[in-house]
């Protein structure tokens, strides 16, 4: 991951800072703007491999800036990572509905944002994964053609649409969807997906699942992630199985 260019957007100097430092310490080469406007500029002269997008920034702020790069087909697939407040879970969301890839909260840990930084640039080749590629993440051994799925070498009979959350989810390790990004993932055919929906499947996926079932795991008041086994995000929590 050495050597890849990353463009931080953040109006705030002593934050920027710090991202440089902690990126430069890593191999990255880092380029530092303040404003929303100069990040397009930015990106324009030097496509990065990823951007650390702030949201509150001066005059065109980070949402809109997302928009704007998720719409051009030049600058759509570049990484965002999204910088938030703590707690602004509004953010989030909206952030992930402009088309954000990822976000790290404010204050962040240094090895929380290299760790995510990291996760995002895996990413292009997870996505170029092929449809019918055994995916094999923790215990799980899942044949996505086949719906079938293995946990730690046993068998466990899914439904269409429980199965198709936990590839959903495991061909994506440590990274979090909204209920909506799942529904439009998912297209359950078998019952109306709604938001709620995707809570119930996800309950009864994680019975299922026994031993496993801790991999899927919530993150409060914006969707769900599958463990990454990194163990440093603690944003997350394992939620009490209360729909049962
Ligand atoms: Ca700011």
């Amino acid at each position: 991951m050495a050597g890849k260019n990353i463009l931080i957007v953040e109006d705030e100097e002593d934050i920027a800072e710090l991202l440089e430092y902690n990126l430069q310490r890593q191999g990255y080469a880092t380029t530092g703007v303040g404003s929303g406007e100069d990040g397009l500029n930015a990106v324009r002269d030097a496509r990065p491999d990823l951007i650390l997008l702030d949201l509150m920034l001066p005059g065109l702020n980070g949402l809109d800036v997302c928009r704007r790069l998720k719409a051009e087909p030049a600058t759509k697939t570049i990484p965002v990572i999204m910088l938030t407040a703590k707690g602004e879970e509004e953010d989030i969301i909206a952030g992930f509905d402009a088309g954000a890839d990822d976000y790290v909260t404010k204050p962040f840990r240094p090895k929380v944002l290299l760790a995510r930084v990291k996760a995002v640039l895996r990413r292009g080749a997870a996505e170029r994964r092929s449809e019918d590629d055994p995916i094999e993440h923790g215990p799980f051994y899942i044949l996505p053609g086949r719906f079938e799925v293995a946990v730690d070498g046993t068998p466990v009979e899914l439904t269409r649409t429980e199965f198709r959350i936990l590839s959903f989810l495991a061909s994506r390790p440590g990274w979090v969807f909204t209920r909506g990004q799942i529904v439009k993932a998912v297209h359950g055919d078998d019952y109306p997906v709604t938001g709620r929906a995707v809570d119930v499947q996800v309950a009864a996926l994680r019975r299922k699942l026994g031993s496993g079932g801790q991999m899927v795991q919530t993150v409060r008041g914006v969707g769900y992630k599958m463990d990454d086994g990194t163990g440093i995000d603690s944003d997350s929590e394992i939620a009490a199985d209360d729909l049962s």
